[in-house]
């Protein structure tokens, strides 16, 4: 017999199915869109983060296509040796401007790029302030730098405050999510700021889920609040409703020079591509030119927030488009996106560790895509299976 080294892994295998948590990773097999083809059956898409509609926009796919015929389709290189393309610093550029800051710089991905800045600014013998509920690419990209990760109770002030006002080593830096995905409630980011200002610590915000959703044509949190020029450093990406992929880094122009010395993603990952680039900028272009599609995404959410609440599904504390619908066990939300999914909404479970143990749910994701007959055809699903499982009267 062969030895089998890899039985942990079968191990965990059978155990994330046994307890419900196993992934099962659909494939789509059409663009990205409020309805997407799986298994050969058109469903209607309710678990993208494709909030505008972005991720196969004509104008998008035009750009991209025009991007490989003026600049072919690879990098070539790192960015700091033989990857930055005009076209790399023209994105860095607008998405400054669209921030509203002096400076940014882009990269690989919104996870690099937390990556990227959060070991460059602190490292052993600092201190980093978490919120209980960050993103897994904050968390590791705290635990890369070495720095001391104290956390906070999710959103509580008094609790921010009192790890502040502790004992902490070297530089602080305040880190938060910008809008919380998973719950879809927004940061308290003028106290997180005030707070930080009061033990003078450093701020920084991801704003993965607040791009193209808050603040003027879809500018993010920090122009949702009018706190420009108040946070330290600011994180997105180009992968959600910015409909490509992508992130960057935005802030001081200082902070941005100090990073292209220092970010390893930025100085040992090669660019993103020409197409990439070229699409992230025509995206930006257009939320610039309107705030239609944001718009649309806030009335979609409402509309089937509302709807649900008045059919008795709980749907949490949302103060955004994405509507959790609250199950408790795992073993709940994994038959009612079964049960879904054979009534054509493609709509995933989500559990621990993605959520706490207890507090599974079916997280909807609105779109701008979606039309008013497609979140109707939602509800009828959702109110048929949800009565049908017992959920609802
Ligand atoms: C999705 C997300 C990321 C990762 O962004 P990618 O560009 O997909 O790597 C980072 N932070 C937060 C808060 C996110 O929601």
């Amino acid at each position: 017999m062969t030895e089998n080294r890899l039985a942990f892994v079968e191990q965990v295998i059978a155990d994330l199915q046994e307890q419900n948590l196993y992934n099962n990773i659909r494939t789509i097999q059409s663009p990205q869109g409020a309805w997407v083809t799986i298994e050969g059956r058109k469903v209607l898409n309710m678990c993208s983060n494709n909030y505008l509609g972005l991720a196969n926009h004509p104008a998008l796919r035009e750009a991209a296509r025009k991007a490989i015929d003026d600049y072919g389709v690879g990098p070539g290189a790192v960015r700091s040796i033989a990857g930055t393309m005009t076209v790399h610093e023209e994105l860095d550029k607008a998405v400054a401007a669209f921030k509203r800051v002096e400076a940014a710089l882009t990269l690989q991905s919104g996870f690099m790029a937390n990556l990227a800045v959060m070991p460059a600014l602190v490292g052993k013998g600092d201190t980093i302030v978490s919120d209980e509920l960050n993103h897994a690419s904050i968390i590791d990209g705290a635990r890369l730098s070495r720095a001391k990760v104290k956390v906070f109770k999710h959103a509580d002030m008094a609790s921010l405050e009192s790890v502040l006002a502790g004992e902490n080593e070297g530089r602080v830096l305040v880190v938060t999510d910008g809008v919380f995905s998973m719950d879809g409630d927004i940061a308290k980011l003028p106290e997180i700021v005030k707070l930080a200002k009061k033990y003078g610590a450093l701020t920084m915000v991801d704003d993965a889920h607040g791009e193209g959703v808050l603040g003027e044509n879809g500018r993010g949190i920090v122009d949702h609040f009018k706190l420009h020029g108040q946070v330290d450093v600011e994180v997105g990406t180009f992968s959600k409703a910015i409909g490509t992929v992508g992130g960057f880094v935005a802030g001081s122009a200082k902070l941005i020079e100090f990073l292209k010395q220092k970010a390893r993603p930025f100085l040992f990952s090669s660019a993103l591509t020409p197409p990439d680039v070229m699409a992230t900028l025509e995206s930006i272009k257009i939320l610039t030119d309107s705030g239609e599609l944001v718009d649309r995404l806030w009335d979609n959410g409402r509309y089937f927030k509302a709807e649900m609440q008045k059919r008795g599904f709980d749907v949490g504390v949302s103060e955004t488009p994405i509507t959790p619908v609250m199950l408790g066990e795992a073993e709940v939300a994994a038959e009612m996106s079964m049960r879904l999914f054979d009534n054509g909404i493609f709509a995933s479970k989500i559990g621990f560790p993605t959520v706490p143990q207890g507090k599974a749910r079916i997280r909807v994701m609105i779109s701008a895509a979606h039309e008013k007959s497609d979140l109707d055809f939602a509800l009828e699903q959702f109110t048929k299976v949800g009565r049908d499982m017992g959920l609802i009267k």
